[in-house]
């Protein structure tokens, strides 16, 4: 089998809020950038990337001149594509930014391929741990809303079975610690001890900040405290780390293998969260779950759950899926939420097909 062509669409996804109906705001569109990767066996893979914002551009021509480049290889060597991107930048175009972006998209698509070849979902064929994983909602519980619509927000995800959901601190303005300690008690009295609450803080404290106000709301049980400070202060977030019970989640931010290496050595945090996109796509990805095994920590994924279901499901340290829609949109179907879990497809691949009505409503160029 070998790659024979591609197409490239750069997509504007509107950003709703399909769990609780909580937009950040009415009519904001997500730009991304969507690949098709086609075969002389009539295989066609699907891989996604983003985060260019402004550069959506840039990041969509980078798509297009790295698929360029493996028009004709074996798409099952997955290995060798990979060393053929980095070379064709003369090595020195990566890891970090739209290199590695790019490259996840094709990466994800080769992977696509390869379950569609070998007719096994994706999840199996990296390992197959489980058939359903735990899964959050993700976005709804924004730091933005009052403290009245966090708890409705928060009502709306236990009605729907979400048995796990996140939250942020770090408010908007000029927040006291004991505004900030305020929000997630709020949240935690409309959800009622039973739930898991995870809250992100995205990098927007400082490391003592960490330690004062997350040693105030240790008595609330959150699951996890994420990305605490800047996430490649690893030596800040090993302080927090230690000084707190609540367990410390952080990693999405960072681009490629080698960083978390520094995280996992220096114990900055209890548990490694790995974006795809950043990663460089499912093989790395995979590559940094095996390394946290090998030091006892599990891993959690970040957002497009209908893609990490997969990778979450196949490794045995992965913790829980990210439940973010923001892409669901762009399927026939994704996977289905049963008594808060994650159910895993049972198709070749990714086990997800293009709406082509809604590929043709979004595409943008
Ligand atoms: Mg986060």
């Amino acid at each position: 089998m070998k790659i024979s062509g591609f197409q490239a669409l750069t997509l504007a996804i509107p950003e709703d809020d399909p769990l609780a109906n909580m937009p950040e705001e009415e009519g904001r569109k997500r730009p991304v950038v969507a690949l098709r990767l086609r075969t002389d066996s009539g295989i066609e893979g699907i891989g996604i990337t983003f985060y260019g914002g402004k550069m959506t551009g840039s990041l969509r021509a980078a798509v297009d001149e790295l698929s360029e480049l493996i028009v004709g290889m074996d798409p099952l060597r997955t290995e060798a594509i990979a060393a053929k991107l980095r070379a064709g930048t003369g090595d020195s175009c990566g890891p970090g930014g739209i290199f590695t972006l790019a490259q996840s998209a094709i990466d994800i698509a080769l992977w696509d391929i390869k379950g569609k070849a070998l007719d096994q979902p994706l999840w199996k064929l990296l390992g197959g741990h489980r058939d359903k994983v735990p899964t959050y909602a993700s976005g709804s519980l924004r730091r933005g809303l009052t403290d009245n619509q966090a708890q409705r927000a928060a009502r709306i995800l236990v009605q729907k079975g979400f048995r796990e959901m996140k939250t942020q601190m770090a408010l908007p303005g000029n927040p006291t610690p004991a505004d900030e300690i305020r929000r997630v008690r709020v949240v935690r009295e409309a959800i009622g001890p039973d739930i898991k609450l995870m809250c992100d803080i995205n990098q927007r404290w400082r490391p003592e900040q960490a330690i004062d106000i997350g040693s105030r709301v240790e008595d609330v049980g959150l699951f996890w405290l994420e990305d605490v400070t800047a996430a490649d202060d690893y030596q800040g977030l090993a302080r927090v780390t230690a000084a707190l019970k609540t367990p410390i989640a952080g990693g999405e931010y960072l681009y490629g293998i080698a960083p978390f290496a520094q995280m996992i050595r220096h114990h900055s945090v209890d548990i490694p969260m790995i974006d795809i996109c950043r990663a460089g796509g499912v093989t790395p990805w995979m590559k940094i779950a095996g390394m946290a095994e090998a030091f006892n920590l599990p891993v959690v994924s970040h957002v497009m759950p209908e893609i990490l279901c997969h990778l979450i499901a196949a490794c045995p340290n992965g913790l829980t899926v990210e439940y973010m829609p923001w892409m669901l949109a762009l399927y026939e179907e994704t996977p289905a939420i049963e008594d808060g879990m994650l159910v895993l497809p049972t198709g070749p691949g990714l086990g997800l097909k293009f709406d082509e009505k809604a590929i043709a409503a979004f595409t943008v160029g």
